[in-house]
């Protein structure tokens, strides 16, 4: 299972690059590094603090309230809170991670 959520969240990300991490590689269909809002597009901006997806931000939060995800999450610094967004925990139960992954995925698909 670990696994396959990893490689999930792997296709989902893959799927919406991070402009930041595109340019770091020299990728040629990248003019810049920055987000539209005109901060460099990291992970922990695209997914904490653009804010152009404030409303986005707020449906995903209120999702990991309904499974008391939120509260695995709060009290993480930034770089956990990411890793735990993106990759689940290998300790929570099997529906938990899909349900996480079930809100990521709505969220990269902003
Ligand atoms: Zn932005």
């Amino acid at each position: 299972m670990k696994k396959f959520l990893a490689q999930e969240a792997v296709l989902q990300t893959e799927n919406r690059p991070l402009k930041s991490q595109l340019y770091a590689h020299n990728f040629t269909s990248v003019s810049d590094p920055f987000c539209k809002c005109g901060l460099p597009q990291t992970p922990s901006h695209f997914i904490l603090k653009c804010p152009l997806l404030v409303n986005e931000r707020e449906t995903l939060f209120a999702g990991l309230r309904t499974s008391d995800l939120h509260l695995l999450v709060q009290n993480l610094n930034t770089v956990d809170k990411i890793q735990f967004l993106l990759y689940g925990d290998e300790d929570l139960d099997n529906s938990l991670n899909e349900k996480l992954i079930e809100l990521m995925s709505h969220f990269v698909k902003v």
